[in-house]
């Protein structure tokens, strides 16, 4: 089978500027990841450079060469400026520009050697594309399969243009690398044909991946304390007293003390970093997934221990946010929560929590800044 590298080109130009269009569109829809648009500019630079300089004149003039060129480089600096704006990092002049400027420069003094432009641009472009995989696998916000996938495809792409760049310097020695070093050949534009797609594939499942991730942090997680909220915190209590099987469980309900008092006197703000500062402690003190805000000054947890254990936890948790509190608040004022224990064998996290509720009830009668056991 012979294939036609016109074809392929008129093929691969056609699709990245359908794939282009498509991560742009994408990006339209909620304009919340503009590294979809950075990855869709790319896609349209590089039909435009190709097509530029496989489509017109033959053999393509100085100017063809140097913008058609400057615009394929141009592409992988916007591919890598998107990977960096996807994790929220900055450089865009810089980072995008580097590589075409640097061609720009040079250009003046190669124009007239196909073996140094190819090994300039191959040179510029396997860079981007390992700075690309370089920044998706090392800075990543969070952990993405797709981004993963995306990390191996860019790496690819390092490679193949790193062994195009490599094949410039012996080239007219064998004919078939001579073909495949040539600027455009069809073993090439089948490479990019496959790759093209699938990247922009991984791209688009980042941006979903992402968004996914954020929605479900807004669901699950509390604003200000960035601990698991009510519905989270429900949700992994259910979980585990199903697991327990009949089995103690014990929650410890928390209501910080005379809390109206210290917005009062020290203003919102200070009652925000007080609430997170609790919930810095509750996190230091308890095993992942088992505590969250329940809403206000409230907090609970719910773990698989018995009463005695329960009671010696809710004790820590006391004393290290009275001592947290005094370093937040200043040595002289004190901060303190009252907290209800109860213990329940085959108990659903309502029950739990009710109980819980009566014992804390009591702590604040008596006086707050105590651990009352149901
Ligand atoms: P008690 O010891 O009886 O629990 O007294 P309290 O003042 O803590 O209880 P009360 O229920 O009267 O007041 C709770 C206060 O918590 C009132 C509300 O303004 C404050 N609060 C609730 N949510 C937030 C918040 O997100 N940030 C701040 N700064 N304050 C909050
Ligand atoms: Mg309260
Ligand atoms: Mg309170």
């Amino acid at each position: 089978m012979v294939l036609d590298p016109a074809t392929l080109t008129v093929a691969f130009i056609l699709l990245s500027c359908v794939l282009g269009t498509l991560l742009i569109f994408s990006w339209t829809l909620s304009r919340r990841l503009s590294a979809q648009a950075w990855w869709g500019a790319a896609f349209w630079l590089i039909a435009i450079g190709i097509g530029w300089a496989n489509l017109g004149e033959k053999p393509p003039g100085y100017w063809v060469l140097l913008l058609a060129n400057a615009l394929g480089i141009l592409s992988y600096g916007a591919l890598y400026v998107g990977c960096r704006v996807f994790n929220e990092r900055p450089g865009i002049l810089l980072h995008g520009g580097a590589g075409v400027a640097i061609w720009v420069c040079a250009f003046p003094f190669i124009h007239d050697s196909q073996g140094y432009r190819l090994i300039l641009t191959s040179a510029l472009t396997a860079a981007y594309s390992a700075l690309c995989a370089w920044e998706l696998m090392r800075h990543p916000l969070q952990t993405l399969a797709s981004q993963r996938v995306a990390v191996v495809l860019l790496s690819g792409l390092a490679v193949f243009n790193l062994f195009r760049g490599m094949l410039g310097v012996s080239l007219t020695s064998v004919p078939w690398i001579d073909t495949f070093a040539r600027r455009w050949s069809s073993e090439m534009a089948l490479f990019l044909v496959v790759i093209g797609p699938t990247l922009a594939f991984m791209f688009l499942s980042m941006a979903k991946e992402r968004l996914k991730f954020e929605y479900k942090q807004a669901a699950l997680v509390d604003d200000l304390t960035g601990i698991p909220n009510r519905r989270a915190f429900l949700q992994t209590a259910s979980r585990l007293l199903n697991r327990l099987n009949g089995r103690p469980a014990s929650c410890l309900l928390f209501d910080l003390d005379n809390f109206k008092a210290i917005n009062d006197r020290y203003g919102h703000a200070v009652g925000d970093r007080i609430l997170s500062v609790f919930a810095r402690t509750i996190a230091d003190n308890l095993p992942k997934e088992t505590f969250g805000r329940l809403g206000g000054e409230e907090f609970a947890a719910i773990l698989p221990v018995g009463a005695q254990d329960a009671a010696a936890l809710a004790e820590r948790i006391r004393h290290a946010f009275s001592e947290a509190g005094r370093a937040a608040l200043g040595k002289a004022e004190e901060v303190t929560v009252s907290i209800g224990c109860a213990t329940i064998h085959k108990a659903t996290p309502e029950d739990l929590l009710r109980h819980a509720d009566r014992a804390l009830y009591r702590a604040k009668e008596n006086g707050r800044n105590v651990v009352v056991v149901a």
